[in-house]
């Protein structure tokens, strides 16, 4: 099953991922992950896509195509993946029609204020978890215990950018999917549980 989560920061995608990688058996691939390992290891690429991320800017296809293009071939992914985060523009999907065949897109669809309140209220694990400061009692991760912080592109300068991008350059790679017939939207301002019900019974 190849899967592509779709959809504005703060949509979800991430924490929807954790589940249905349990679920299905299949790895969960997110570009902004990846570039944030990068970055902590101190890697060219990682250097490179910094200059970007942290202006709320999109890192350029060839790199993140490459990323994808490499990431893909890896024996866990035979039985599918999971992709978050990407593709992002149009020319990144039409790179990956001819790396792969898409089954399904999963479209989160959240309206501004909600992204922004979740963007400006997000805490981030180096674990990979994410959570909400209205729901934190402390100041580390719930999961692993490591001290929580506050991503660089999640200040409120860098977020109106970021949702600039996405609304010009994203949101029409819904369009180029529904085209395909392989859009599903998914009203993601309600609650984890209630978004990942309706996945689920999307999927089977
Ligand atoms: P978000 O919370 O915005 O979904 P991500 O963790 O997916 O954030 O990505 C963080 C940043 O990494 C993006 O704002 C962008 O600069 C870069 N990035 C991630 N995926 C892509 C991609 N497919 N194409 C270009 N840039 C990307
Ligand atoms: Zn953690």
């Amino acid at each position: 099953m190849n899967l592509i989560l779709l959809g504005a920061p703060g949509a979800g995608k991430g924490s929807q991922a954790v589940n249905l990688k349990e679920r299905y058996g299949i790895p969960h691939i997110s570009t902004g992950d990846a570039f944030r390992s990068n970055i902590a290891k101190g890697t060219e690429i990682g250097l490179y896509a910094k200059s970007f991320i942290d202006k709320g800017l999109l890192v350029p296809d060839e790199v993140v195509v490459g990323i994808v293009d490499a990431r893909l071939k890896e024996p866990d992914c035979e039985k599918g993946f999971i992709l978050d985060g990407f593709p992002r523009t149009v020319n990144q999907a039409q790179a990956l029609d001819k790396i792969t065949a898409v089954d399904l897109v999963i479209d989160f669809k959240v309206d501004r204020a909600t992204v922004i309140n979740r963007l400006s209220g997000r805490r981030s694990c180096s674990c990979g978890g994410t959570f909400h400061i209205s729901k934190l009692d402390s100041e580390y991760c719930p999961v692993c215990g490591k001290k929580l912080y506050i991503r660089d592109d999640d200040k409120p300068e860098v977020i109106e950018e970021r949702l600039k991008v996405y609304e010009e350059t994203t949101a029409p790679v819904a369009d180029y999917y529904r085209a395909q017939g392989k859009l599903f939207e998914v009203d993601a301002t309600r609650e984890l549980d209630e978004v990942y019900r309706d996945i689920v019974e999307k999927l089977g």
